[in-house]
């Protein structure tokens, strides 16, 4: 069967071409049933980014001599409306979406952000914000009161200096750990915390965050330093293992390990042998986890990309504002799921070419 776009016009004639022909052989879709990729996995999670600017500079993501002053931040005309974003969403979730994160850059950059996070609650989905926490004791009631659910907050060490060097800011630790005590007194506990490690930098701070969050019923997630992007000098050198920080923690804090909470899930749960809570470790270069991997991503100009180390997306703000209906969308979704096969981290080598892979500040962690 095939499917021409019921498009109002053809400004955008290459993205439209581009999905006639990605439209053309697909099968119908029908909301609700099963939805799987190549290697069959389901959709499951939908990550949206809402803005690529930041208020930090973390050296494994955004590193300040790359993202200056002059560096070509999205024009506000290129980012997606909330309307336009919510209409997005809707479609994902009638495709068997549950679960919807909002990143960035920072999204709490983003305003009026609460008007986003109003018309997402209301798709009834587990709706969750990353945040670098900067601005999140000021933000932290109307999130909550808007319908947000839970939030992760980065924080990669304790100790001023640290802090300071990995998120090359002037940002007091202080004001972060402000904004969790924030968050949990708006009810958006318990909070995740989220630590990248990067060797000769921060490993100290690896039982510091331990000691600090066991028994608090927060979760702090360690996260290896990653390939995301093509700026920030990413080194397997610089990696250190899930194995490692493990290690690190049970010699101060004996830990086990815990089944995960849901096929897919992203962090390997372990827990403390005394009760004292949980800790979890996000590793994608030394024990890939891609084969559960639920996820797509929305960059905050509607490119949709199917995998964190991808290096082209599908532009579906063309699509929308050339006039598409909403079966037109869900069919480009579907169709985009269907013929998805990322295995990145499965086939990453240290000799991985980097150069054109899309930033993880444009497309959100
Ligand atoms: S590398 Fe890509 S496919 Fe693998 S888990 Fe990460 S996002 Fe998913």
């Amino acid at each position: 069967m095939s499917r021409t776009i019921p498009l109002a016009d053809h400004r955008t004639s290459r993205a439209a071409e581009r999905w006639e022909t990605l439209l053309a052989g697909a099968p119908g879709v029908t909301a609700g049933a099963p939805l799987a990729d190549t290697r069959g996995r389901a959709l499951k999670d939908l990550r949206i980014s809402v803005t690529d600017r930041c208020n930090v500079r973390c050296v494994y993501c955004m590193p300040k001599d790359v993202f200056g002053r002059d560096y070509p931040f999205l024009p506000q005309s290129a980012l997606l409306s909330f309307e336009e974003i919510a209409r997005i969403a809707r479609a994902f979730v009638s495709l068997g979406v549950t679960k919807i994160r909002l990143t960035g850059g920072e999204p709490l950059l983003r305003r009026h952000l609460e008007r986003l996070i109003a018309m997402l609650a209301a798709l009834r989905v587990d709706l969750t914000l990353t945040t670098n926490g900067a601005l999140l004791a000021k933000k932290a009631r109307a999130l909550a009161e808007a319908g947000l659910g839970r939030v992760t907050v980065s924080l990669d060490a304790l100790d001023e200096p640290t802090f300071r060097a990995m998120g090359d800011t002037d940002t007091p630790v202080e004001r972060v750990l402000e904004g969790i005590d924030a968050a949990v007194a708006a009810g958006l506990a318990p909070v995740k915390i989220n630590a990248v490690v990067k060797r000769g930098l921060n490993e100290h701070a690896i039982v510091d965050l331990a000691r600090r969050f066991r028994g608090s019923g927060h979760i702090v997630r360690y996260i290896e330093y990653m390939d995301v992007g093509a700026t920030n000098g990413w080194r397997m050198d610089d990696v250190v293992p899930a194995a490692e920080i493990l290690a690190r923690i049970d010699r101060e804090f004996p830990i086990e390990p815990v089944d995960p909470n849901y096929t897919g899930e992203v962090a390997e749960r372990w827990r403390y042998r005394d009760g004292a809570g949980e800790v979890g470790v996000i590793a994608s270069v030394t024990q890939a986890f891609c084969r559960d991997c639920t996820r797509m991503r929305l960059a905050t100009d509607g490119r949709l990309y199917t995998c964190l180390f991808a290096t082209e997306g599908h532009d579906l703000r063309s699509l929308s504002r050339a006039g598409a209906d909403d079966a037109t969308l869900l069919q480009a979704i579907a169709a985009i799921w269907r013929a998805r096969g990322d295995r990145y981290s499965e086939i990453r080598t240290a000799a991985t070419p980097r150069s054109s892979k899309i930033e993880m500040s444009y497309i959100g962690g």
